[in-house]
């Protein structure tokens, strides 16, 4: 059996982590893990039952009555995030999940849940896992670790076509506001702080498009199995 590995793509908001951890998992039939996803579910149980995320022991009584787990959609051929059995993968994309979300995600309590989640996760490797502390503190191990960048404006541009596609009142301000606060919340917590891991390799793809990024990153991959 071929060799299974752990590969990790950590970055700033909207510079196509996603895309690509997707397209890796579909190529080397890896396990796709959009960690974003669970810290958004989370956010959006907290702000449906107003949970005051900077009183710890409300947070922790939360917690116990999440349950977030990815499913597999056969219409959209793609794994999405459910919230206590409720499917919640579009919800969660919502700019008013996007304005909470680093927050929540600064907070201690909820940093150790989604962490031993994603842990439980990577046990049997062949996996590809998103997000901000991934190569840094969920996988400190994994053999592959790509550390993700685009110029700031590359990146608003494309996260405003997306939002607009949805909804069409979005400006392009809000979701240039948006970005540049979760960039800043994200790299300046104390716990787990967005950084480039010192084993990671980066990958701009300003001037990249995504088959172009899809070939350098397989053959970071395959050259370790
Ligand atoms: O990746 P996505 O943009 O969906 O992530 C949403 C937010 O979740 C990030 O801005 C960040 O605050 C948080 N996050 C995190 N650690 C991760 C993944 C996401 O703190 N591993």
């Amino acid at each position: 059996m071929a060799k299974k590995i752990i590969i990790t793509i950590d970055g700033w908001s909207s510079c196509g982590k996603s895309t690509l951890a997707k397209q890796m998992a579909k190529v080397l039939g890896y396990v796709y893990i959009d960690s974003g996803a669970m810290y958004r579910a989370i956010t959006l149980y907290f702000l449906r039952n107003h949970v005051d995320w900077n009183d710890v022991p409300q947070v922790i009584d939360a917690l116990q009555n999440i349950s977030i787990e990815f499913q597999f959609n056969p219409a959209s051929q793609q794994s999405e995030m459910f919230l206590n059995g409720e499917n919640v993968e579009y919800l969660i994309r919502d700019l008013v999940i996007a304005e909470k979300v680093s927050d929540v995600a600064a907070i201690g309590e909820v940093r150790t849940f989604a962490v031993a989640a994603q842990q439980a996760m990577g046990k049997k490797k062949g996996i590809v896992m998103d997000g901000r502390d991934i190569g840094t503190t969920v996988f400190p191990d994994a053999e592959l670790k790509i550390f993700m960048t685009a110029d700031s404006a590359v990146r608003v541009e494309r996260r405003f076509k997306e939002f607009y596609e949805k909804n069409p009142n979005v400006t392009l301000e809000e979701v240039k506001a948006n970005l540049e606060m979760r960039d800043y919340i994200d790299s300046h917590r104390e716990i787990s702080p967005l950084r480039k891991a010192a084993d990671a390799i980066e990958l701009d793809n300003t001037h990249i498009d995504r088959a172009g990024q899809l070939d350098i990153a397989l053959k970071l991959a395959k050259a370790l199995l």
